[in-house]
């Protein structure tokens, strides 16, 4: 409800892709009152059903309330969207929060075509699958204004999870965003190429992926290591120096090649490697090739 009336507070939703649709249902669940709005049509209709008002133009969906949130494909699909002439004239004076996934120069360059037009702008980065959204798992990370999250911020945990705000400079939840996709993607290369290296020795995926939850399992102590490392320009490899660990990326590359299968991602991360090891840091931990990889 907000504070002056009875009414329950209003969120409108532009975009209803997975994501778009998961805020919705959400919002509707914590008993918004929730207008919604998507470039293809139709995509509302159990959205309706189950309480949103279903706006026929982005223009009619913005105006319906003080906060809008928008969730599409990247910022060429936002833009395309709040920047047309009737959108932008309705959302003056209100706020957009920007859920949708883009780099930082992306961010900044919406926040300050906002600004421009008196709309009142946060940034954000939605960092776990649309699953986890109404529920305590969802991550949701923000920029901008502080004060301006802080008035929405009551709308905004109807999503449930954990809410941050990451600081003033509005790029900063992209920067987040898009270097932890690069954790994730890696990852996520690793093991699929991980699965077909065994399926090439007659493994199954069933026998496989336990084992390499164990090494996920490891991943969260390493993480803490590295990023002290990197902080403090030290790469201690006295555990395990990276001419070791070069030589066990060889064995990616050679077992895959034997049976066919790219190690293009494998090549790229041994010849980092070789290339601290070249500079004459082989006594270093393998984290050393942050500084190598930025050119330091
Ligand atoms: P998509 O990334 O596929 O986005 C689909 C939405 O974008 C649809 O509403 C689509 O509209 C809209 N769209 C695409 N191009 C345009 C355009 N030119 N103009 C207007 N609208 C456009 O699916 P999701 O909903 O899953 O993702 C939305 C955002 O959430 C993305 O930035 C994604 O990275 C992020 N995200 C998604 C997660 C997930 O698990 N799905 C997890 C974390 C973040 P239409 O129906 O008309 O095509």
């Amino acid at each position: 409800m907000t504070a002056q009336t009875d009414q329950p507070a209003a969120v409108t939703v532009l975009g209803l892709g997975p994501m778009g649709r998961a805020l919705a249902v959400a919002f509707l669940d914590a008993g918004l009152r929730t207008t919604v709005w998507n470039r293809t049509p139709g995509r509302d209709i159990d959205l309706v059903a189950r309480g949103a008002v279903s706006a026929s133009s982005a223009a009619e969906a913005v105006a319906a309330s003080p906060l809008t949130v928008v969730c599409v494909v990247n910022y060429d699909a936002s833009d395309a969207v709040l920047r047309q002439d009737a959108v932008a004239a309705a959302l003056k004076g209100r706020t957009v929060a920007n859920l949708s996934a883009d780099i930082p120069e992306r961010a900044r360059d919406t926040a300050e075509w906002a600004d421009r037009h008196g709309v009142r702008y946060l940034d954000g980065a939605i960092m776990t699958p649309t699953t986890t959204i109404g529920t305590d798992d969802g991550v949701f990370l923000y920029s901008g204004p502080e004060e301006l999250y802080g008035e929405h911020r009551a709308v905004l945990a109807a999503l449930g999870g954990t809410h941050t705000h990451l600081g003033e400079d509005v790029g900063r939840a992209a920067a987040y965003d898009v270097a932890l996709l690069d954790v994730f993607w890696t990852a996520t290369a690793g093991f699929t190429h991980a699965l077909a290296m065994a399926r090439a020795e007659g493994i199954t995926g069933a026998e496989f992926a336990p084992f390499a939850q164990g090494i996920a399992a490891i991943l969260p102590e390493l993480f803490t290591e590295f990023a002290a490392d990197t902080d403090a320009g030290t790469y201690s490899g006295e555990l395990n120096p990276i001419t070791s660990s070069a030589s066990t990326m060889a064995h990616v590359v050679h077992a895959s090649e034997a049976h066919g299968i790219d190690a293009s991602l494998m090549r790229v991360i041994e010849g980092q490697a070789r290339r601290v090891i070249a500079r004459g840091h082989g006594t270093d931990g393998y984290s050393r090739v942050t500084e190598v990889i930025t050119g330091r």
